[in-house]
């Protein structure tokens, strides 16, 4: 299990870095650069992981990462760098080695690059030989361990030079804390840098994870955030499985669902599970530890949207009108997804305070089935499209229906919107259609859509 998944502090992700501030532990410069001395040399070839791409356009540096703007021309990221430090100092003996670590952060990057089609991140991998500067206390008694603050200097003082980024494998010892399986921390002057324990393994998911967090569109600092999820209306009671089909949101109102209790699944503290969504690794990056199918993609549609500012996404803003059909895409130039404005008195707001934004785009199971968009995704989504909770969350949902008896289903309804947000296909092409809730057309889709459900279940 990927622990990151449960126990990284939000807070400590933002925390500011002096080297002089006196918190925590200081490291003397001079025990530090001798460290780095141990380092070099010893693996610093270079890597490209996949083919360079071009350049795509001039128009470099917008700060508008998502949403809000049906022109976006900005260029997608030609290429990032990353250096990946093997934290292991002389004689000590690695949890895993080099090897694989080098074999699982290149397939955490063969999998962004497949799920982008634009991050092919340039890996440089580098040793660096520091001891452990403190301790922690475990099973066994007193451990060595890693300060935050160490891990943190160290991958500046890598990532300084020629990358943009730097993530730290704890290849001996451990780190200070052991709530997080990786942690990434900023800091406005140096380039974001990411600690990864590899104690019980290599995990892909935990080192996606933490790239995910450290990738953002040229000129925008920080990257990805976290990927909740609303309830499903299909739960496992102990042994049983309870399907409250009322409260599916084929059929109800995400006010209706708001109303009968149902909010962002939480975790075992009872707070909101920043890794609950199992459409992105930015959530419950454990599932994505397997290899099974690269092809699955690893950031949902609102995360796509925020990484590459070229992707062509609709902003509806009189909703409540309705729509035609709006063609929607996965992968292509074409159309990525549909943006409709949150006012501030909207339910969800309940539920995830921040929420400024709904985000309709596709959910795709494998990027290597001929027709890949399996349904239709809604997310509140805010931070600038790096946070998002999908709310139509259950795999029992309905799915887009590619037979010649295909129909239009209900993929979502918004009372304060107005709207009902109907999702099929015609010829193959999967579209979306936003349709004036108050209409006999949308309580007509309803209920369709209610008896098909019913039927389906067994009810
Ligand atoms: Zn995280």
């Amino acid at each position: 299990m990927c622990e990151s998944s449960k126990s990284e502090r939000p807070e400590l992700e933002s925390g500011h870095f002096q080297e002089t501030d006196g918190s925590g532990k200081k490291v003397s410069r001079r025990s530090f650069l001798g460290g780095m001395a141990l380092g070099a040399g010893c693996l610093g070839a270079g890597t490209l992981i996949g083919e360079a791409i071009k350049n795509l356009g001039s128009e470099q540096g917008q700060n508008i990462p998502i949403q809000h703007n049906n022109e976006r021309k900005a260029p997608p990221l030609g290429s990032l760098s990353v250096v990946v430090v093997q934290l292991l100092p002389e004689n000590a003996e690695p949890h895993q080695g080099i090897e694989k670590i080098s074999s699982g952060v290149r397939d955490a990057l063969g999998r962004i690059a497949l799920t982008t089609s634009h991050l092919y991140l340039n890996v440089r991998f580098t040793r660096d030989g520091h001891s452990p500067d403190t301790t922690r206390i475990t099973e066994d008694g007193k451990q060595p361990a890693y300060s935050q603050r160490l891990l943190q200097l160290i991958g500046q003082a890598h990532a300084r030079e020629e990358s943009d980024m730097a993530l730290v494998i704890v290849d001996s010892a451990d780190t200070e804390k052991d709530y997080y399986a990786g942690l990434t921390v900023y800091d406005d002057k140096y380039p974001p840098v990411a600690f990864v324990r590899d104690v019980g393994g290599v995990s892909i998911g935990t080192i996606a994870h933490e790239l995910g967090h450290m990738l953002a569109p040229e000129g925008v600092k920080r990257g990805l955030g976290h990927a909740w999820a609303l309830q499903s209306w299909v739960r496992q009671d102990g042994d049983k499985e309870v399907k409250d089909w009322r409260h599916s949101p084929h059929v109800a109102p995400i006010q209706d669902i708001i109303a009968a209790g149902y909010g962002l699944e939480k975790d075992d503290s009872g707070k909101p599970n920043p890794y609950a969504s199992r459409y992105s690794v930015m959530g419950n990056s454990a599932l994505f530890d397997s290899m099974v199918d690269p092809t699955i993609p690893m950031f949902s549609s609102p995360e796509l949207a925020f990484l590459d500012p070229t992707l062509s996404i609709r902003h509806i803003t009189m909703p409540s009108m309705g729509t035609g059909q709006i063609p929607i895409n996965y992968g292509g130039p074409d159309r990525a997804g549909i943006t409709i404005d949150i006012p501030e008195d909207h339910i969800l707001r309940q539920i995830a305070p921040n929420t400024d934004t709904l985000f309709i785009g596709p959910i795709v199971r494998s990027k290597q089935w001929s027709n890949p968009i399996d349904r239709m995704g809604v997310f509140a989504t805010w931070s600038g499209g790096r946070d998002s909770a999908i709310l139509n969350p259950s795999i029992w949902d309905e799915s887009i229906k590619y037979s010649e008896n295909s129909f239009e289903h209900v993929a979502y309804i918004d009372e304060q919107l107005g709207i009902l947000v109907a999702a099929g296909q015609q010829s193959g092409q999967v579209y979306v259609r936003l349709v004036p809730l108050h209409t006999e057309e949308a309580q007509e889709l309803i209920r369709a859509g209610q008896e098909r459900l019913i039927k389906s279940l067994n009810i």
